[in-house]
């Protein structure tokens, strides 16, 4: 793989903050995007843009099609069954809030319960907690070791006939844990609980089969995986699916309406009320034909060798402590120095031209858990490279004397 080519591609890169070369290790929380997704944005407001289904004109008809063929792409992209269903939303929190509203409406209960993660991202917590207090139902926490590995007897323990939902992330986007979800969802199976898996930070590092895996959701972001913001997709088993009501009201989500009673499109319509992102849906194509152009397998060991590369000299740095050290990780590095503050190194590194992130990534509990203020967090992606690993320790060595 030449990352040289790589990094070509995209443009933000090739460029100096503060006069240093820009270092960018922000990667979970935004990748950059490819010169491809930048044009294909460019290209459909320049000669594409239309509203999508209704239209009896040639661009309507061309930006239908170019939708509908994302959505084949992204069912092929994860091994759906079917690509109704694929439902396009404006993120991972979107498509969760839809899921944890819908199933809700439908499956939980005064007395029920939901199971998620103590490493779980604010938007796999308090869409659940929202629902929770909708229904009067409870909220059940796995916890987690000290290295950042998910408590999977624990889980055994937590199941019951209240039981309704797991809701666990592939990814910890703060820990970078990789979690066993294969054996979380057949665990959740054998006791007839239906599993969502928030794959924000997968999407981009792990090859996803949603038909293997067996999930019953699986939610991720188009600007997590060099995507445009702004879409996002939730996966969901048909038959599921199929029995939960819509999540929002309006236009192309109905087959007919009147003020006696409304009907509801088949899927995955019912679930995509309105106006959608088309532009933002296309250039995730772009996205995809980018991951695909390189393969998700060459991206995940570049990223491996990175990661590992990364930890073994951060560790040589006197006093700097990595939190989430579970063998098998994606390329999130949380550490601090000493007890400097997460935000003090954050704004340091920044001057010297490296974009980290620092504070509690949305991942408050995971503070608590540790009783830290936060950390900061160097996450690395496919045009990463080994210089810049190099540049980040030479500035953390320059700046730790400053902190401690
Ligand atoms: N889940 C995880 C694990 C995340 O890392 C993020 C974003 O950082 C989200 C959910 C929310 O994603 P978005 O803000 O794109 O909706």
């Amino acid at each position: 793989m030449d990352i040289s080519n790589i990094r070509q591609l995209f443009p933000i890169l090739d460029q100096k903050v503060y006069g240093k070369p820009l270092v960018y290790f922000d990667n979970a929380a935004t990748t950059q995007k490819p010169q491809s997704v930048i044009d294909t944005l460019c290209r459909y407001y320049t000669t594409l843009n239309s509203n999508i289904h209704r239209g009896a004109h040639y661009l309507a008809a061309q930006a239908t099609d170019e939708y509908e063929q994302t959505r084949r792409k992204v069912q092929a992209f994860i091994n759906a069954r079917h690509s109704r269903e694929i439902v396009f939303t404006r993120g991972t929190t979107e498509s969760i809030n839809l899921v944890a509203s819908s199933f809700a409406e439908q499956f939980i209960g005064n007395g029920d319960e939901v199971i998620v993660s103590a490493m779980e991202h604010h938007s796999n917590i308090v869409p659940w907690q929202l629902v929770c207090e909708r229904k009067g139902a409870r909220l059940r926490v796995i916890p987690f070791s000290d290295e950042g590995i998910l408590d999977i007897k624990a889980l055994e323990g937590l199941f019951n006939e209240h039981t309704r939902i797991v809701a666990v992330n592939h990814v910890s986007n703060t820990l970078g844990t990789v979690n066993p979800i294969a054996e979380i969802i057949e665990m959740a199976h054998s006791h007839n609980v239906p599993v969502l898996i928030d794959g924000a930070q997968a999407i981009s590092h792990r090859k996803v089969d949603v038909q293997k895996l067996g999930c019953d959701f699986y939610c991720f972001s188009g600007h997590k995986m060099y995507g445009p913001m702004g879409v996002g997709v939730m996966y969901g088993r048909e038959e599921l699916l199929e029995q939960m009501p819509p999540y929002q009201g309006g236009g192309e989500m109905i087959k007919d309406v009147t003020f006696e009673r409304t009907t509801y499109n088949e899927l995955p319509f019912k679930f995509e009320a309105g106006t959608p992102a088309v532009g933002d849906v296309l250039g995730l194509s772009a996205a995809i034909d980018f991951i695909n152009s390189i393969g998700i397998e060459n991206i995940a060991a570049y990223e491996e060798e990175l990661t590992e590369y990364a930890t073994s000299q951060l560790l040589k740095i006197e006093g700097l402590r990595i939190f989430g050290t579970a063998p098998e990780k994606t390329s999130v590095i949380s550490f601090l120095i000493g007890n400097a503050h997460p935000y003090d190194t954050g704004t340091l590194l920044d001057k010297l031209g490296i974009a980290v992130r620092t504070g509690h990534h949305c991942t408050q509990p995971i503070m608590d858990r540790y009783g830290i203020p936060g950390t900061v967090r160097a996450s690395f992606a496919v045009y990463n490279t080994r210089e810049e690993i190099d540049t980040l320790i030479a500035a953390i060595n320059r700046i730790a004397p400053m902190l401690l």
